[in-house]
């Protein structure tokens, strides 16, 4: 008999648990310990080497997830993409990455690559053309970010992937906003995919991990400078992100389908000067996102007519709370000019297409009619403040 190739929640929620064969308990058993018997000299188990058996098993999880040979986990999103950067580049190296990656990105590469002499270049488009205009002798690996915060602008990752292998370069991707249920980037030749454990695996708000999945020599070498660095997981977190993961499907799936609901309702309100999803057909990135992406994930960014107070509208939500993060099962929001691009001048924000009444918006798995009637109160609550002329 050929074993069928499982799907997404089966994946989801049976491949890399740890066996419980003393007691045949149904979920996996946690082990705590930081000292092992040795069984021989090369298998020495140590929560910094990221070979306990719970971070093994998450790790063989994370890597069916993502169509990959192999997996490992980090402390933080920014441990997973600080090492897998630095494991790639060396003195001298250049790195060519979009304008638009996260900012604990920006602050890596802009506050610490000096110092090791590694040599980078942000590119403010998007296409494949920008990224291939800035490639140089010295360049080692091309960095992308898709969709993009918090316009959810798209690459597209099968013409990245062919240039880089044209010119022998390394290929990184944050996957963390689409999430690997609603992206796979190594099915289109994409080398490290990255990600923020901390928003949509995790998904609850209360775990701060990191992931990266990969072939297993990329994984190899990512993992030679990982033990060295030391950003290794606690293994409390790891049984905690192993029971997230049971559920990404489900949560993920229902986050896609609540925001592309609330997209298709904000494109059509009178009160929106614009809305950024690329579920939308007249999305910039919709015909790349149809081809590349599973589904078109849970963020998206919507702008408020001129003239409505934002700070009004923030307060008078009532399920939607502000916040800094994303992608739990709740909906929040942020200012992207009072948080993410807060340091940015007004002229490069302007040219980035961030306006000061942009809205970023993480979509929970709330039932969809109770968060269209909170943004909609909000709205009016808004305009009657800020002397707006309202229907009623
Ligand atoms: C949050 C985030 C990170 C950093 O993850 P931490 O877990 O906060 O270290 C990296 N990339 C993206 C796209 C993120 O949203």
């Amino acid at each position: 008999m050929t074993k069928r190739k499982a799907g997404l929640n089966t994946i989801c929620t049976h491949v890399g648990e740890v066996r419980d064969t003393q007691f045949r308990g149904a979920v996996s058993p946690l082990y705590m310990s930081t000292s092992y018997a040795y069984e021989n000299v090369d298998i020495k188990r140590y929560p910094r080497y990221f070979n306990t058996p719970n971070q093994e098993a998450l790790c063989r999880k994370i890597a069916a997830l993502e169509h990959t040979e192999a997996g490992l986990i980090f402390g933080s999103g920014m441990a997973a993409v600080s090492t897998s950067l630095l494991a790639f580049l060396n003195q001298g190296d250049h790195v060519v990455l979009s304008q638009q990656s996260y900012g604990g990105t920006h602050s890596l590469i802009k506050e610490e690559f000096g110092k090791y002499g590694i040599d980078y270049t942000f590119v403010e488009g998007t296409g494949v053309d920008d990224f291939e205009a800035a490639i140089r002798p010295e360049t080692k690996v091309l960095h992308l970010e898709t969709p993009s915060n918090p316009l959810l602008l798209v690459t597209d990752l099968e013409a990245v992937a062919k240039l880089a292998k044209s010119r022998g370069l390394v290929t990184l991707i944050d996957n963390t906003f689409a999430s690997p249920v609603n992206q796979n980037p190594a099915d289109f030749g994409i080398d490290v995919i990255i990600h923020s454990a901390t928003k949509y695996m995790g998904g609850h708000s209360d775990i701060c991990a990191g992931a990266v999945a990969a072939s297993a020599e990329h994984i190899n070498r990512i993992f030679q400078l990982a033990k060295n660095l030391g950003g290794s997981l606690s293994d409390q977190t790891v049984w905690m992100l192993e029971r997230s993961l049971k559920t990404l499907g489900l949560r993920v799936r229902a986050q896609n389908e609540n925001a592309l609901q609330l997209a298709r309702h904000l494109r059509e309100h009178p009160d929106m000067a614009a809305v950024w999803y690329p579920g939308l057909e007249d999305h910039p990135g919709h015909a790349i996102a149809r081809a590349q992406m599973h589904g078109f994930g849970g963020m998206m960014s919507f702008e408020l007519a001129d003239g409505i107070a934002l700070d009004h509208f923030v307060n008078s939500l009532e399920w939607v709370k502000p916040s800094m993060s994303l992608a739990g099962v709740e909906s929040t929001l942020t200012i992207p000019t009072l948080t993410s691009h807060a340091l940015l001048s007004e002229a490069d924000r302007e040219r980035a297409g961030i306006r000061p009444n942009l809205i970023r918006f993480s979509t929970g798995i709330e039932e969809f009619e109770d968060l269209r009637a909170d943004l909609d109160q909000a709205i009016e609550k808004a305009k009657r403040h800020s002397g707006v002329p309202t229907e009623n």
